[in-house]
Order: structure tokens, then C-alpha cells, then sequence
């Protein structure tokens, strides 16, 4: 079944002239949810999927109202919010971390090329991790390009930021609380 988030507009005033309510004017806010697991998904550019799908998908893009599911358990990456089209991971170029977030070799950043496996590394090899500064810092300067790179189309602090936390020590825990960071239903949001 399909899960369609749609609302009617009816206006309570009735027309001056007939008196009939104006019961016509119906607006589609469009497919929020993913029409396979139904959970709402993030809202991505077109670019995003016209830089990560494979060449033999892009021209089957179609429409600019794209959304993102972080649902490790659905295999849809990308669905159109106004079309019946979407892109499930076989058709990205690259793997996504929410598809695979126990597969270590997975990126969980994309612009600078840090995985579980790089962050859980250092981790082990030094006690703490960096990864979270680096990243910042990388930021400012070559900069980040999110939304041709990483897969949901932002920023990858709030994953990054997860998975230290996951994998690191209780130093690292609490060093990665006091920055404000929080995972929210499987969306990563500051
Ligand atoms: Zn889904």
C-alpha cells in the first residue's frame, strides 16, 4: 500500500454568489514516505541523484521533488515525492552508510573518505579520535561538497558523530556529547 501524505485545503467560506462551499480546491503536499517502508525520508537536490546514480539510470530522473530513505531496512534510497518513481541501492554508484552502517568499509563521510573502519583505527591505535575535527576543519578549507557526494545529500557530522560514539571509549562519548550532536530516528540532525 502506498503512503501517500495528502491534504485537502477546503475552504469554510462559501462562494458569495452561489453559496456553494469551495469544496474543489484540493492541494497534494506530495509522498513524504518512502512507498516501500513508509517512513519519511529527507528531502534531497536533483543533483544529488544525478551525481550518485548510476549512468544508466540518470536519464530515468525525472521531476525535482526528490527524498532520501535512511531506513537501514528498506532497500529505497531515493523516491520522487509527486511521481511513482524511485531508486533502490543497487543503482548508486556508490554504498550508503544507512543501507550498511555495520559494514565497516562503508564511508560514513564521503567528501574526505572516513569510514567505521578508518575512525575505529585510530580509535584503537590512539585511544581517541580526531575525526570529528578533522572534518571541520576540512570543511573551511579544500570545503565539503555533500550534495554530489554523500549519498543523503548534507552534511555527515551528525553520522560521523554517531558512529565515534558507537565505537569509541567512554572518554570519546562524552568528549562527543558536550558537542550538541544527536541522532533522531535514524536522522542525524545538529
Ligand atoms: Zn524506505
Amino acid at each position: 500500500m502506498k503512503n501517500i501524505e495528502s491534504s485537502q485545503v477546503v475552504s469554510s467560506e462559501s462562494c458569495s454568489c452561489c453559496g456553494r462551499s469551495n469544496k474543489d480546491s484540493i492541494t497534494y503536499k506530495g509522498m513524504k514516505n518512502c512507498p516501500q517502508c513508509g517512513r519519511k525520508g529527507r528531502k534531497v537536490k536533483r543533483l544529488t541523484l544525478e551525481s550518485l546514480l548510476l549512468p544508466d539510470r540518470v536519464s530515468a530522473i525525472v521531476g525535482d521533488s526528490w527524498r532520501f530513505c535512511p531506513n537501514r531496512d528498506c532497500k529505497v534510497v531515493y523516491y520522487s515525492e509527486d511521481l511513482d518513481k524511485h531508486f533502490d541501492v543497487r543503482h548508486l554508484r556508490v554504498r550508503v552508510h544507512q543501507k550498511s552502517p555495520e559494514d565497516m568499509e562503508v564511508p560514513v563521510c564521503y567528501c574526505f573518505d572516513h569510514s567505521p573502519k578508518s575512525i575505529a583505527d585510530e580509535i584503537r591505535e590512539t585511544g581517541k579520535s580526531t575525526v570529528i575535527n578533522q572534518i571541520k576543519s576540512s570543511m573551511k578549507n579544500p570545503g565539503c561538497h555533500c550534495e554530489d557526494a554523500n549519498p543523503q545529500g548534507g552534511c555527515c557530522l551528525g553520522n560521523v558523530t554517531a558512529v565515534v560514539k558507537q565505537i569509541g571509549c567512554e572518554e570519546t562519548r562524552q568528549a562527543i556529547d558536550e558537542t550538541g550532536y544527536k541522532v533522531e530516528n535514524n536522522e542525524y540532525e545538529r
